[in-house]
């Protein structure tokens, strides 16, 4: 990695290098990737063994001794004339029993650190003419949220997202807020202390149901659940007109 700066309190940004992210070619707004996390020991990648393999598969072909820590991170930005990547992570606590790897590794990395990269394939899909949309997410799915609603066709075929789109958006803190560059309706929700999932509201913004084209629901897993449970339950919502990811589940760490 070459550079981090905070972007909030609560989130850095880093910045990864390497001469393979010049061929990389991401295809959705919210694509991400395994990072290899090295344990103490470092890391050792044997040459190749990465490539064509499941995240999870390639973590297994390297030693014990050296296998790192895998966690999942959106693709924030790409340039790929530079060859790099840059990754916006949440630092969620400092303590052993409120942080993991993942968040560690983001507070100390510095210029010079290595880390391991797999790429994976986001879940943002709105069918070609999917009219209004509707997105759901919380600090961590914001870089996937940022890009989606930044990108001038945020996926093949599909007009840029105007102020017909609503995001709503929630955050620990006031100050995890974040601009972001979009013509779309966005709403921010701070949780402050309570669970995640109790500060967004179940709203359909008076979309009347057959309008609502698409649904992107991203965050922590409950958060997802209720969410998704709502937006079939009450919005009559098509299942399959919604996609969804549970980025981290409260409790439980994400492996
Ligand atoms: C497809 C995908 C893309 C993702 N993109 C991003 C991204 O771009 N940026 C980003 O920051 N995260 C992103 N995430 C979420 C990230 O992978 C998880 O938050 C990850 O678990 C953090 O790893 P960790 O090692 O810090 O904590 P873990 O070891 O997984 O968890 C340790 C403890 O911390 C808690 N915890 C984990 N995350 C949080 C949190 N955000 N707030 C409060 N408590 C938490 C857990 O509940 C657990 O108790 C993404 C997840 C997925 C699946």
């Amino acid at each position: 990695m070459t550079e981090a700066v905070s972007l909030t309190p609560r989130m850095r940004r880093i910045t990864l290098r390497a001469p393979e992210f010049t061929d990389y070619e991401p295809i959705r707004p919210d694509d991400f990737f395994a990072l290899l996390i090295p344990g103490l020991e470092g890391l050792a990648l044997p040459a190749g063994a990465l490539v064509g393999s499941s995240p999870r598969a390639a973590a297994e072909l390297i030693p014990a001794r050296f296998r790192p820590e895998l966690r999942w991170y959106t693709v924030r930005s790409h340039r790929p004339e530079a060859g790099e990547i840059d990754v916006d992570i949440v630092l969620h606590g400092d303590d052993e029993a409120s942080s993991g790897p993942g968040g560690r590794w983001a507070a100390a990395a510095g210029p010079g650190d290595v880390a391991g990269f797999v790429e994976g394939n986001g879940v943002y899909s709105p069918p070609v003419s999917a009219g209004r949309q509707l997105f759901f997410a919380d600090e961590t799915a914001l870089p996937a949220l940022s890009s989606i609603l930044a990108s001038a066709e945020p996926s093949p075929g599909c007009p840029a997202l105007g102020r017909e789109a609503t995001a709503h958006i929630e955050v620990e803190h006031e100050s995890d807020i974040q601009p972001i560059d979009t013509a779309a309706t966005v709403h921010w929700h701070v949780r402050d202390g309570r669970r995640p999932g109790l500060a967004i509201p179940r709203v359909l913004d008076g979309i009347p149901p057959d309008e609502i084209g698409y649904a992107w629901v991203c965050a922590e897993a409950s958060l997802v659940q209720e969410t998704r449970r709502f937006l079939i339950a009450e919005g009559g919502v098509a299942k399959e007109l919604i996609t969804f990811s549970g980025y981290w589940r409260q409790g439980e760490a994400r492996t």
